[in-house]
């Protein structure tokens, strides 16, 4: 698993080239993206879209990164073009330090793209399929490692069996084993567990985690929150064709320093006590309480104390932390 897992950055030559060594010449984004815009133009069917707004982004070497977004965000337009599947209207794209317009060979060997749709050829085996890829890219024979492959996504005993006896979850796998076969430095998975069942994502996510703890770069894009928490050490968020968040998965969870408190009064409130109004506690019915709080920064006793001074007597009280679906949720709602 580790040998073929191990990316070869030596077959594809950074392009950011600065005369120093190959180890040296390693570039520090994977994948560098500047003010990338996307106008898909009208056609007789539909309107023109801009689908990319001028989105900046680099992703660290190494990182397993997750690209969040809605539906329509812009998530598979991006992907698209490093792709080179979609001409972009502005900006550039560097993979791996390569130029996809200046340095397009260069570019493409350095990444691996699993689509989100799937297309598989039902008539042939796994085996066919990923030689024939090899071949595509070139790979001679002797470099192969199709077996490799095919054991690292757990397909090894179905190298030979028909592509349409896999199931969903087998032929995603096998997808996966498709975008290796010239060992790209990055791999690229656009919504890779969407109609997954639960079972196999589990399983996909586990072959991802040891590709990129074997040394490749994975971007994932995906609208499951609870895929880019669980698998991801970096996300960006993008809504409607830009950018509205990027940082560490630790950073922006850390951003949810934010708990909700609930309390429902023994009796009517009239008002709410001064001392707890500069905390910021709301009153939404005559006995309903509520505070958004960082419970870094105040203290549940002290709430409570509060109230208790103000003669505010509890009948019942909740807490609710926020979560990333409620970061998610504010960080995207504006211009739907
Ligand atoms: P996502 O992958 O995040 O769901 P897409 O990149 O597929 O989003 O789509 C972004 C926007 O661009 C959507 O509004 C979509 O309808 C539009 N779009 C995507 N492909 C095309 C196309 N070929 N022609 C016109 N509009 C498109
Ligand atoms: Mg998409």
């Amino acid at each position: 698993m580790n040998q073929i897992a191990s990316p070869n950055p030596a077959a594809v030559r950074a392009g950011a080239s600065d005369g120093l060594g190959p180890a040296e010449s390693l570039p520090e984004a994977a994948v560098s993206i500047r003010g990338l815009r996307k106008l898909y133009k009208a056609t007789g069917k539909g309107e023109s879209k801009l689908a990319l707004t001028g989105i900046d982004l680099d992703i660290p070497r190494g990182s397993l990164f997750g690209l969040l977004g809605p539906n329509g965000a812009g998530k598979s337009t991006l992907i698209n073009i490093m792709a080179g599947l979609v001409n972009k209207t502005d900006g550039t794209v560097r993979l791996w330090g390569n130029d996809i317009d200046t340095a397009t060979r260069m570019a493409r060997a350095s990444i691996g793209i699993v689509p989100q749709e799937l297309n598989i050829d039902p008539f042939f085996t796994p085996q066919e399929l990923l030689d024939l890829q090899a071949g595509l890219y070139g790979v001679p024979k002797a470099e192969r490692i199709t077996a490799e492959l095919l054991q690292a996504v757990g397909l090894a005993d179905k190298a030979k069996a028909y592509a349409r006896t896999l199931s969903g979850g087998m032929r995603r796998r096998l997808m996966v084993a498709k975008a290796m076969v010239h060992r790209p430095p990055i791999l690229v998975l656009d919504e890779p567990t969407a109609g997954v069942d639960v079972e196999l994502r589990q399983s996909l996510w586990a072959h991802v985690r040891e590709l990129n703890a074997a040394g490749t770069t994975v971007l994932l894009t995906t609208h499951y929150l609870e895929e880019a928490e669980e698998l991801c050490d970096r996300i960006a968020i993008i809504n409607h064709g830009a950018l509205v968040a990027h940082d560490t998965t630790d950073n922006l969870l850390s951003r949810l320093d934010n708990k909700t408190l609930t309390i429902r009064a023994e009796a009517p409130v009239a008002t709410v006590p001064e001392a707890l109004v500069r905390l910021g506690m709301e009153r939404l019915g005559e006995d309903l309480l509520v505070l958004r709080y960082a419970p870094s920064q105040v203290k549940l006793s002290d709430v409570l104390a509060a109230l208790g001074d103000a003669g505010i007597g509890i009948a019942d009280l909740s807490t609710e932390e926020t979560d990333l679906e409620d970061i998610f949720l504010q960080l995207t709602r504006g211009g739907a």
